[in-house]
């Protein structure tokens, strides 16, 4: 029989075991991507437990995602199920049962667990004891609210100016009374706006979420008693993910460990993906000069993928300047090369990304060893289409789905309304966004007023505009507004809907809208706006394709649309425990693992991305991120392009991303659709995926051609578009698509089976 603490260190390796049972006060694990780094902390974990080095109570663990904590703390329960140590401990009389629950360990994120901290003691800060977080929105409001306040010219000053600046010294721990700068009039009036601020917050009980540190921290700073108390009590602090702390995180984790507690820090300066958000990699070094005794330990081994996938990051990487090194090699087998897909399209990279998925699982995958990876948000739409398309359940992680996006709403909030002005949802969403300063009050009245004259909203507000029932300022607001909507009413039937969508978002300024809130999720809105344009134009076309609604018939076209919508919205995501693929931006995947991963959009312009490609440092930063990718697969990486994607409604046409170059091509496997049958005489025009190795030739056929009676370079007529050649094809049966070079229109993709059309 083995002895409990055998089990824990059983299989470990050298380097990892003496983690896990290092008695050092400071302990500083830096390995690379799946070296066990987690799995060290965790077990360094049961193992202190285990052997009574301390109780649940006496642990503070903290990382960077919910995921990841959630995934921590289970990870840390199967141990302590495993293992006696349950009754090892209730053999302890004298600590009290309760505490030996794992629900008493501290486990969660920086703000999770600061958050709980100031619960506790939110009297000592002065805070209400019922004070509410704030979101970087609310907190934007408020500060306009200040510039209002003290008369500020909006031009001048800039409210978004005003919150980076607050946020920013917030993070760097100062106080706007420790700013006084004097000599300058500009600095003197942030500072003013920040004094201002936190009188607001502290009044109405609010709390942003670089206060949750900033505060905590000096709850701690400021309480000796409870400093020593919370010191005696964490009597070991362990972090994952060190390399991606930022000021006041470390200062947080400083305050609560002073000397006494024992600190185990675990990360990896090649996995440093949000210097954009502050995160500072020179922590490590901080590490270094605050605690000169650390003991370092390097994990060496990585356990998670096959060479090949290893072999592809680190080469990768090597490309980085300025790298702490290390040298991560394997025991696991070559495994599979590295699918490459050099796609047509973004359409062509999702089907081959779902057939892909399709196929592993009838070859007995569950869906949820699959990962899809991407750079930005806005991609997972047509990810998603293919995906609902094939019947595939899946499951977006750290975001949300497409059309349930805030920008998305909104805009759809507007073609609602303008298509049906009954639609009261939409006309409550949007009355006021963009702000117009229509307030809630006004609002109110409009609906009460709808509701005593058993009317629609959208009615009600023209009564009270003819029976001049408002006060003249909101008159004016409801006035412009109601004539907007009729405008756009009269608009959408003389462009194309595409091009009326971008009008729509250009004239209320959604953009500009979105650009007042917080910058890091500016970019992404702004792209999803974009992604909406595309989606637009692309139903636009099938539908024309297919012949169902006439080419300038908009309000109908509109009307499918929002249907369409709608149908996609619905409850189609999977359920939470359902066996689902995960769809996720490379950033929510740090920490994670999964068999098989499909990295998608490597293509420069997207990633690395448009803006980061000019600056050394940002351009290393998207590497290490493609790093993070790579490094989540087990089994079989698939990593694919797409040769033209379409942004704001236009094609783009992409060059691989340099990162593929950088990797050796002998871990590739090439991908590619067949096209050459577009010079051969074939009746099925479905191209067959081929894979040609650089160092291996497989013949793979897992693509059957149907036969439709189309071939490739066929000359065909479509009613709308004339005629044409077929020039490329992807899918199967019903949904199979076929793009078409029409002779005066250009390329179009349609369905196949709708397109009715006749050969020539
Ligand atoms: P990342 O840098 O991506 O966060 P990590 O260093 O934290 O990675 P872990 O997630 O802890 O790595 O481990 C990676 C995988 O390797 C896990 O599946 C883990 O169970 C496995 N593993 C780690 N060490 C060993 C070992 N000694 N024997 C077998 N498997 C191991
Ligand atoms: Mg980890």
């Amino acid at each position: 029989m083995h002895r409990p603490e055998q089990n824990l260190l059983q299989g470990l390796n050298p380097q990892q075991k003496e983690a896990v049972v290092s008695n050092a006060q400071q302990l500083l694990v830096l390995a690379g991507a799946g070296s066990g780094k987690t799995k060290v902390l965790t077990h360094r974990i049961a193992w202190l437990l285990q052997h009574q080095l301390a109780y649940p109570d006496n642990i503070l663990a903290v990382t960077f995602t919910n995921k990841a904590a959630a995934e921590m703390r289970s990870r840390i329960e199967r141990l302590m199920q495993a293992s006696t140590i349950h009754t090892m401990h209730a053999s302890v009389h004298e600590h009290n049962a309760s505490n030996l629950s794992a629900r008493n360990m501290w486990v969660g994120t920086f703000h999770g667990l600061a958050h709980r901290l100031l619960r506790k003691h939110a009297e000592e800060v002065g805070l209400s004891p019922d004070f509410q977080i704030m979101d970087s929105q609310d907190q934007l409001s408020m500060i306009k609210r200040i510039h209002k306040e003290q008369s500020l010219d909006e031009k001048r000053w800039q409210p978004t100016h005003s919150q980076w600046f607050i946020n920013h010294n917030k993070d760097e721990g100062i106080r706007a009374n420790r700013l006084h700068d004097t000599s300058n009039m500009y600095n003197q009036t942030l500072a003013q706006i920040y004094l201002q601020y936190e009188q607001h917050c502290r009044r109405n009980g609010l709390i942003d979420f670089a206060e949750l540190i900033l505060a905590s921290c000096e709850l701690i700073q400021r309480n000796p008693e409870l400093a020593e108390h919370y010191n005696r009590r964490f009597q070991y602090i362990l972090v994952d993910e060190f390399q991606d702390t930022n000021t006041m995180q470390y200062h947080w984790i400083r305050s609560l460990a002073r000397h006494t507690s024992s600190l185990t820090i675990v990360g990896d300066d090649d996995q440093s993906i949000y210097g954009w958000r502050g995160a500072r990699i020179e922590n490590i070094e901080q590490l270094h000069a605050d605690y000169p005794d650390i003991v370092l330990i390097k994990l060496e081994q990585n356990y998670r993928s096959t060479n090949t996938i290893l072999e592809a990051a680190n080469q990768l990487i090597r490309h980085n300047l300025g790298r702490m090194g290390k040298n991560l090699w394997t025991e696991s087998n070559q495994g599979q090369l590295i699918q490459l897909y050099a796609a047509y399209n973004e359409y062509d990279e999702a089907k081959f990304i779902t057939s892909n998925i399709k196929r592993l699982f009838d070859q007995g995958h569950h869906y949820g060893e699959t990962a899809v990876l991407y750079r930005s948000n806005a991609q997972s739409r047509i990810l998603e289409e293919a995906l609902l398309q094939y019947n595939i359940p899946y499951r977006i992680y750290g975001g949300q789905r497409f059309y349930e996006r805030m920008e998305i709403k909104n805009i759809l909030a507007y073609l609602r309304l303008i298509q049906n002005t009954d639609d009261d949802s939409a006309f409550e969403r949007i009355i006021n966004v963009p702000n117009r300063g229509i307030g809630e009050k006004t609002v109110q009245n409009i609906r009460d007023y709808a509701r005593q004259n058993n009317s629609t909203m959208y009615h009600a507000a023209n009564l009270l505009l003819q029976e001049k029932q408002l006060a003249s300022r909101s008159y004016q607001a409801i006035d412009a507004f109601m004539q907007l909507i009729q405008m756009f009413q009269q608009q959408l039937k003389q462009q194309q809907l595409a091009a009326f969508v971008e009008h729509v978002i250009k004239t209320i300024d959604l953009a500009e809208h979105h650009r007042k809130e917080k910058g890091e999720k500016t970019e992404a809105r702004l792209e999803n706006l974009n992604e909406f344009i595309n989606a637009v134009a692309q139903f636009s076309k099938n539908e024309q394709a297919t012949g169902s609604t006439g080419q300038q018939d908009n309000p109908m076209l509109l009307h499918s649309f929002l249907a369409q919508v709608s149908l996609d919205a619905g409850e189609r995501q999977a359920e939470d425990y359902a066996d689902a693929v995960q769809l996720m931006t490379l950033h929510a995947a740090k920490g994670l693992e999964f068999p098989y991963v499909f990295l998608a959009g490597l293509e420069e312009g997207l990633f690395p991305h448009a803006m980061s490609a000019d600056d050394p440092k940002k351009l290393e930063e998207e590497r290490r991120l493609c790093y993070v990718g790579i490094t989540r697969a087990m089994q079989q990486l698939f990593i694919s392009y797409a040769e033209s994607r379409r942004v704001r409604g236009n094609e783009s046409h992409n060059i691989k991303s340099r990162f593929i170059t950088e990797i050796p091509e002998t871990c590739f496997e090439l991908v590619r659709a067949q096209r050459a049958p577009l010079f051969q005489q074939r009746s099925g025009y479905q191209p067959s995926y081929s894979r040609n190795a650089y160092t291996k030739h497989k013949n793979l056929t897992e693509q059957p051609s149907p036969d439709t009676g189309f071939h490739m370079g066929q000359r065909v007529k479509h009613q709308v578009f004339g005629v044409g050649t077929i020039i490329s094809a992807e899918g199967q049966g019903d949904s199979a698509r076929i793009q078409v070079h029409f002779d005066d229109q250009g390329s179009k993709w349609l369905i196949a089976s709708y397109a009715k059309l006749s050969r020539v």
